[in-house]
């Protein structure tokens, strides 16, 4: 590693999904989108439902991530996320009924719908979609 990188590592429940020497990342922090350069300040906070984007030597990369958590400490970058899939695996039409699905849902709120489910599920689907397509 050098002074102009950092170590990005991203962890579901499922698998340790990555572990790179990258230049930046951009994550879908709580409070909106967050640029991390190497030599960032230590920092601790959550992460929504988005798109993370990193540039390392072999280019830029997106994946959709569903949630979680951020560490930053010592030129390492740790996201703890719920679920997190490279863009290039994403199963697009998989995203696609899981939107509808949720869209279907929240237009029934009310109505023995867990709307706070349907939310978290639409918002892991647009993610998913953002990643695949963009
Ligand atoms: P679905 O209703 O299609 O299962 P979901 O949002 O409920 O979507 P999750 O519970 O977030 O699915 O994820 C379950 C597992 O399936 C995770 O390992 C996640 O990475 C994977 N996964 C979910 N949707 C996709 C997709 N469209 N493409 C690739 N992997 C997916």
């Amino acid at each position: 590693m050098t002074e102009k990188t950092l170590i990005l590592e991203i962890v579901t429940p499922e698998r340790v999904l990555m572990r790179e020497e990258v230049a930046t990342v951009v994550v879908p922090a709580a409070f909106g989108y967050l640029g991390v350069l190497p030599g960032h300040a230590p920092l601790v906070t959550g992460l929504t439902p988005g798109v993370v984007r990193f540039r390392s030597g072999d280019g830029t990369h997106r994946l959709a991530i569903g949630g979680g958590f951020m560490e930053i400490a010592g030129n390492k970058v740790v996201l703890l996320a719920d679920t997190a899939e490279r863009a290039e695996d994403i199963d697009v039409a998989r995203a696609q009924r899981a939107y509808e699905r949720a869209c279907q849902r929240l237009k029934r709120r009310g109505q023995d719908v867990d709307e706070l489910r349907a939310e978290a599920a639409l918002k892991r689907a647009v993610a998913r979609l953002k990643a695949a397509r963009q």
